[in-house]
């Protein structure tokens, strides 16, 4: 699929790219890290502790470890996966992005459809290390292997045309444990209608049906494999050839609520979930953490300069840069409240009913 051939990071090139210290400044951390000679101590950002000598960064080597609670260590594309909690891929991914990394020079193609997010980028204090670092990248390296990356944040490149109606739909077990570790009550479920699917492309996966955006065909299914994936599985994954950015997670369903109610925007098809739960049923999903042109077109067509609508992203670096860039698209078409939380890693799925009426979500 097209989303996923545009990913393609060499991590190789990535590694030699970015330095340890670079990551710490763009996380903001570098005052509270001691410098030795080939080193960088301080107390460790993954498990946010508070021991300053329990993470240490070998600067020649440009890797780190955790001597305290996390007992790992890694190089650069460990430690943002670890920060991001997210696969190396997208850690790579990220880098790429945070830093200006020229994609073309990393064999990877350009992500045309977020110029807004490199701007914000541009002001950001690592950006000026991001400028060196492009002129520093080694000359262009083989590809890596093809490796899918479809966990589904971050649309890449700008797709085209439409997905067709599937024609089938898959046989799910509702009752599979996942569904209620998660949070979701039997209605939930039903409602969205997710289930464990136990054989063909999705096996072994919890299937989540995505209707088209406005019509409300079933079009495809997202797998999401219950728990942490095995080593190499993506933690999602979507039929190939489905083109995500030309859909908006929800939007049919959301179309049926009240005009006047505002419409509020996630990433993720659980936080969609669980916000349904709460009473919030005016909800759809961008399957990632930024707006393509054709989810923008979409949502535009059915905004009225009255028509409110509450950006909630995950509270990380790529949920703030994306609803940052939501709002800017969105601002001229709607009255647009980006709902933000002090809790670095918060995500939608996880308010509570006594903070969505406090924000009147409900
Ligand atoms: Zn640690």
């Amino acid at each position: 699929m097209s989303k996923t051939e545009s990913r393609f990071v060499d991590f190789r090139a990535v590694k030699a790219a970015v330095t340890m210290e670079q990551v710490l400044n763009h996380y903001g951390l570098s005052d509270r890290f001691k410098r030795g000679r080939d080193s960088l101590s301080g107390p460790c950002p993954i498990h946010q502790g508070t021991n300053p000598t329990q993470f240490r960064v070998c600067i020649s080597k440009n890797c780190w470890n955790c001597f305290s609670e996390c007992k790992c260590g890694g190089n650069v594309l460990d430690f943002v996966a670890k920060m991001e909690n997210v696969e190396p891929m997208e850690a790579a991914n990220r880098l790429v992005e945070w830093f200006g990394l020229d994609r073309a020079q990393l064999n990877v193609a350009y992500d045309q459809n977020r110029p807004s997010d490199r701007q914000s980028r541009d002001q950001r204090p690592a950006s000026s290390n991001g400028a060196a670092v492009n002129e520093a990248l080694p000359p262009p390296l083989v590809p890596s292997p093809a490796k899918p990356n479809a966990q589904p944040s971050r649309p890449a490149k700008e797709e085209t045309g439409t997905n067709k109606p599937l024609g089938f739909r898959l046989e799910l077990d509702p009752s599979h444990p996942y569904l209620a570790e998660r949070g979701l009550s039997p209605e939930t479920i039903d409602e969205f209608g997710v289930g464990f699917c136990g054989k063909g492309v999705m096996a072994q996966r919890i299937a989540i049906p995505i209707h088209a955006a406005v019509k409300g065909e079933l079009v495809g299914y997202a797998g999401r494999w219950p728990g942490n994936p095995p080593d190499g599985r993506p933690k999602y994954r979507l039929p190939d050839g489905f083109k995500k950015s030309v859909e908006v997670y929800r939007l049919a369903e959301a179309l049926r609520e009240p005009s006047e109610q505002p419409l509020v925007i996630v990433e993720g098809f659980f936080d969609a979930m669980k916000l349904w739960q709460l009473g919030v049923r005016k909800c759809v999903a961008l399957m990632g953490s930024s707006l393509s042109g054709a989810q923008e077109a979409l949502l535009a067509q059915h905004l009225r300069p009255a028509s409110q609508v509450i950006v909630m992203f995950d509270e990380d670096h790529a949920g703030r840069e994306g609803r940052e860039d939501v709002l800017r698209r969105l601002a001229f078409k709607a009255f647009v409240r980006v709902v933000a939380s002090t809790e670095e890693g918060f995500q939608p799925e996880q308010l509570t009913p006594t903070v969505a009426q406090s924000l009147h979500l409900i």
